[in-house]
């Protein structure tokens, strides 16, 4: 008999669990989450309020508009997770931002207790007394930690073994080479007079891959200087990649 390690799981304080899985119960992750390759386990922060209100926040301290979460109430969902030895996570607009290389992290340990803020946010010190990394998804404010964590989470689910089968290498997509992914193709062969391009079609694969190359360097060049400035060199060549033109196909 062997014995399975415990799948993937993500484990999510929110003040609506009902919103889960949500999004996340539907297509290839909703697919793997029923057949057990992941697990997700939402938790009602509210159960941890002790107060005959069960309340979970109070008024910001030194004013302000909004409520706050309420440090002792998180700090008591947070340890009756069971999540000593996982990634413990907060959504914030402060934190740093997700990437694709520490959503691969994330995918390769034990998966992630995340918690979801509300109203105007989260008392600092429930954040510092339980070493929470604040992970942003972008430069914009969400009305809750919720959609955000989901979006974490299914970055994680569809690099996890098995989800997208042979879909995904995770080797050939935006980001994982440091570019931009160029662009795909599929029939009918003519789109309102555009075709595709000739070298897709070949049949030569050598001469995909460098047209692949070369335009996933220009789009990268092109759209995201950020990117292109930091990525990977090429390690046999050392040479500097130039930024090529982007071809329009017009
Ligand atoms: N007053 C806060 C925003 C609170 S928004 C501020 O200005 O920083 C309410 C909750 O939504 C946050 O606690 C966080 O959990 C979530 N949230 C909002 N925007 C987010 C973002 N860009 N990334 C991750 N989580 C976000």
């Amino acid at each position: 008999m062997t014995i399975e390690p415990p799948p993937w799981r993500a484990t999510v304080l929110t003040l609506f669990p009902e919103m889960f899985p949500g999004p996340l119960g539907i297509s290839l992750a909703g697919k793997a989450l029923a057949s057990g390759l992941w697990a997700l386990e939402p938790r009602d922060i509210r159960a941890s309020a002790t107060d005959k209100h069960r309340s979970v926040d109070d008024t910001p301290a030194g004013g302000g508009p909004g409520m706050v979460l309420r440090a002792d109430v998180l700090a008591a969902a947070i340890d009756a997770a069971d999540a000593q030895d996982r990634p413990r996570l907060v959504m914030s607009p402060r934190g740093r931002p997700l990437t694709q290389a520490r959503v691969a992290e994330l995918v390769a340990g034990p998966g992630p207790l995340i918690v979801c803020g509300r109203f105007e946010g989260i008392d600092q010190r429930v954040i510092d007394a339980r070493g929470l990394e604040e992970v942003s998804i972008g430069d914009y404010v969400l009305s809750g930690g919720e959609i955000a964590a989901m979006t974490l989470i299914d970055a994680c689910v569809r690099l996890l073994p098995g989800v997208m089968g042979k879909l995904v290498s995770g080797t050939d997509e935006s980001f994982s080479d440091g570019l931009l992914e160029y662009p795909q193709y599929t029939r009918p062969q003519t789109f309102e007079g555009r075709e595709i391009p000739d070298v897709l079609i070949s049949g030569d694969h050598a001469r995909v891959a460098k047209w692949r190359l070369a335009e996933a360097e220009a789009l990268t060049a092109a759209r995201r200087p950020d990117l292109w400035a930091v990525r990977p060199k090429v390690p046999e060549s050392g040479k500097k990649r130039k930024p090529l033109k982007i071809t329009t196909g017009e």
